[in-house]
C-alpha cells in the first residue's frame, strides 16, 4: 500500500482527495484489508471513469483493480471474468471469438466491478437493460472479509443492493457475464437530423423499439423554435456480407487503444461557448438529413471519446461536470424545460446527450428507471451549481433522479425522494456493515 496518500479525482476532476492506494490486492488481501479497515474505511476504485467522488476515499483506503482476466467463453456465451477487467480488454478478447457485450457505456475504459458498481446503461438499454441485467453471478468480499456469489437468482437481496450500490456492498473480485453473438465488429447505423425536440422525442418513441442501439446529440446552443435540434443516431450489429473493402476482410477487427492523447490540462479550458457553439453548428450541419445502411467501426458509433486519452483535460484546472437525470417517458415537458434553461444559461456552456430508457431493472440504487434521460456536460464555473440545484428539484419533482456515478454535488436530502430504495440500502449496510468498512467520499457525502 502507498504509504503517502495519493490524490486521486474523478473524470471530471472536480474534487479531487487524497487516501491510500493499495495495488494488486487479491481477494485475500482485500478481506484482511477489510478486516483491518480503519475509520474512515476502504472503497474500491475501477478505472475512475465515474464523473465525481464514488471510486475515491479521503483519508482512508483506496483499493486499485486487480489485471485483467478472462476465461474461455462457455457454450452458452458467458464467460467469466476478474473485477477488474476492462470492457476494452473483454472486446478484445471476445470480439475474435464472434461474441460481444450486450451492454457498453459510451467509454469502453470502464472495469467490470466498476459497471456492475455503478449499474451503468448503453445505447440499448429498451432493449437490454442494464449492465446488471446481463451478469449471471458475481463474487464478493463483504466488509467482515468472508467470501460471497450472489446473482438474481442466488441471493437477489444482496445481488440487487450491490448493482448501483457504489461498490458500498462489498469488493466484487470477479462476474460470470452474458455475452451476444456478433459476425462483425462493426455496426450497420441510421442517422437523421431533426429540427426540434418534439421530432426527436417523437421519432425516438415510435421507433426507437425497431433499432438496439440508439441515442441523440442535441445541440444545446439552439434556442426558440430549434430548442432540442438533433441528430439521432441508431444501429445494429453489422452482418459479414454488408460488409466491403478493408473490414469485409477483417470483420472481427477489435477496437484500437487512444492514438491520440492530451499531456496536460492547460491553464485555462479550451471548452468554451465559442469553441461549443461552433463544434455544434459543424456537427449539426455535417449530419445527413437521413442516412441509412452506413458501416461504423465499434470505436466510432459506441465510443468516439476513446480515440484520444485524457480528453477530459482540455477542460482545464477546474475539472467538468456532467449532469445526467432521467424522468418518466410522460414528463418530456421536463427534458423541455431543463434544455431551456441549460441554453439560456448565460454563465455556461454544454454538450449534451439524449436517450430513452427501457423498464428499469432491481437494483436498488440503479439510475435506469423508463423513460427520457438526459446528459449534460459543463465545465465547472460560477452560477453552475445554484442552476444544476434547480434542475434536481425539477428531476425530483418530476419523479426522477439524477445519475450517482456522474454525480459531484447533489444536496442529500433529495435523495430518499430520487432513490425510494435507499431506506432499505442503508438498513442492509447497516447489517453487513456496522462499522462502515466500505466508505468513500459519496457515501459520506450523501450518508447512503
Ligand atoms: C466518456 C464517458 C462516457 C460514459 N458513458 C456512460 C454511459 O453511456 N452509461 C453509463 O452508465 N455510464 C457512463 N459513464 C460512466 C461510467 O461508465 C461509470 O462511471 C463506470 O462505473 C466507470 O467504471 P470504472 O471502472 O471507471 O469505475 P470507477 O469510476 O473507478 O468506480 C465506480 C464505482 O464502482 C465501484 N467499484 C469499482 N470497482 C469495484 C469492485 N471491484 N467492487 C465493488 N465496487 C466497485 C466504485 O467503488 C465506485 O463506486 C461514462 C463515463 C465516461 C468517462
Amino acid at each position: 500500500m502507498s504509504e503517502q496518500p495519493e490524490v486521486l479525482s474523478g473524470w471530471g476532476r472536480t474534487a479531487p482527495t487524497a487516501g491510500r492506494v493499495r495495488r494488486n490486492a487479491g481477494p485475500d488481501a482485500v478481506a484482511d484489508l477489510l478486516r483491518g479497515a480503519g475509520p474512515r474505511g476502504l472503497i474500491a476504485r475501477g478505472l475512475g471513469r465515474s464523473y465525481g467522488d464514488a471510486a475515491q476515499n479521503a483519508g482512508g483506503v483506496v483499493l486499485d483493480p486487480l489485471p485483467a482476466v478472462i476465461d474461455e467463453p462457455a457454450a452458452d456465451g458467458s464467460v467469466r471474468v476478474s473485477a477488474g477487467t476492462s470492457l476494452h480488454d473483454l472486446m478484445r478478447f471476445l470480439l475474435p471469438r464472434g461474441r460481444f457485450v450486450p451492454v457498453t457505456p459510451g467509454t469502453r475504459y470502464v472495469t467490470v466491478g466498476g459497471a456492475i458498481g455503478c449499474d451503468v446503461h448503453g445505447k440499448s438499454h429498451h432493449v437490454t437493460g442494464s449492465f446488471g441485467d446481463q451478469v449471471v453471478s458475481l463474487d464478493l468480499v463483504l466488509p467482515d472479509g468472508t467470501a460471497r456469489t450472489v446473482g438474481p437468482d442466488r441471493d437477489p437481496e444482496l445481488y440487487w443492493a450491490t448493482v448501483g450500490g457504489m461498490g458500498l456492498t462489498g469488493v466484487i473480485v470477479s462476474a460470470v457475464l452474458r455475452t451476444i453473438p456478433v459476425e462483425t465488429g462493426y455496426l450497420d447505423v441510421t442517422t437523421q437530423r431533426l429540427s426540434d425536440l418534439d421530432a426527436v422525442l417523437a421519432e425516438m418513441a415510435g421507433s426507437d423499439d425497431d433499432f438496439t442501439y440508439s441515442v441523440a446529440w442535441i445541440d444545446t446552443e439552439a434556442r426558440g423554435g430549434a430548442l432540442g435540434r438533433s441528430v439521432l443516431s441508431r444501429g445494429e450489429h453489422a452482418t459479414r456480407e454488408q460488409l466491403s473493402g478493408p473490414a469485409a476482410v477483417q470483420p472481427l477487427a477489435v477496437p484500437a487503444p487512444p492514438r491520440l492523447a492530451v499531456p496536460f490540462a492547460p491553464p485555462f479550458g479550451l471548452v468554451t461557448r465559442s469553441t461549443v457553439r461552433v463544434f455544434n453548428e459543424a456537427w449539426f450541419r455535417k449530419a445527413p438529413r437521413f442516412r441509412e445502411g452506413e458501416i461504423q467501426s465499434i470505436s466510432a458509433f459506441f465510443h468516439p471519446l476513446d480515440g484520444v486519452a485524457h480528453w477530459n483535460r482540455l477542460y482545464g484546472p477546474h475539472g467538468f461536470l456532467q449532469y445526467q437525470f432521467v424522468v418518466p417517458e410522460d414528463r418530456a415537458d421536463v427534458v423541455r424545460r431543463i434544455l431551456e434553461q441549460v441554453s439560456g444559461d448565460r454563465h455556461t456552456t454544454f454538450l449534451a446527450v439524449l436517450k430513452r430508457f427501457g423498464p428499469g431493472g432491481s437494483g436498488w440504487l440503479s439510475f435506469p428507471s423508463a423513460g427520457w434521460t438526459l446528459a449534460v456536460d459543463a465545465p465547472a464555473g460560477p452560477g453552475l451549481i445554484g442552476l444544476l440545484d434547480r434542475l434536481d428539484e425539477q428531476v425530483a419533482a418530476a419523479g426522477g433522479r439524477i445519475y450517482l456515478a456522474k454525480d459531484a454535488r447533489v444536496r442529500p436530502e433529495l435523495m430518499t425522494t430520487m432513490y425510494p430504495r435507499l431506506p432499505e440500502f442503508r438498513e442492509l449496510r447497516e447489517r453487513l456493515d456496522p462499522d462502515r468498512r466500505l466508505q468513500s467520499d459519496l457515501s459520506r457525502r450523501l450518508d447512503l
